[in-house]
């Protein structure tokens, strides 16, 4: 009777472990989310890095994609001969 006493007993030690475990696994992963969470709010208030948001830049990818008439300014490719919408006839031809 007390073999079956003390296996008991470890029995309801090793689940008490085990439910411990568990609980501190679930406390930790939420306070990893919680971390990740202020992280997110943190680099929300920071201010935009000046030297991304170049305003050169994307006056010279537009210059390199398309050119603009000289005649009406309306964007022209480089393979017409002819401006589309006012008909003035590009140099490009040799
Ligand atoms: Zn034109």
């Amino acid at each position: 009777m007390e073999g079956l006493f003390s296996f008991l007993f470890l029995c309801f030690i090793g689940l008490l472990i085990l439910y411990l475990t568990i609980q501190w696994a679930i406390d930790h992963s939420q306070m990893k989310a919680e971390i990740s969470e202020i992280k997110e709010i943190l680099l929300k208030l920071q201010p935009p890095h000046p030297s991304e948001n170049h305003p050169d830049s994307s006056l010279l990818s537009d210059k390199n994609t398309g050119e603009s008439c000289p005649g009406c300014g309306s964007k022209v490719t480089g393979q017409e001969s002819a401006c589309p919408s006012c008909g003035l006839r590009l140099a490009d031809e040799q």
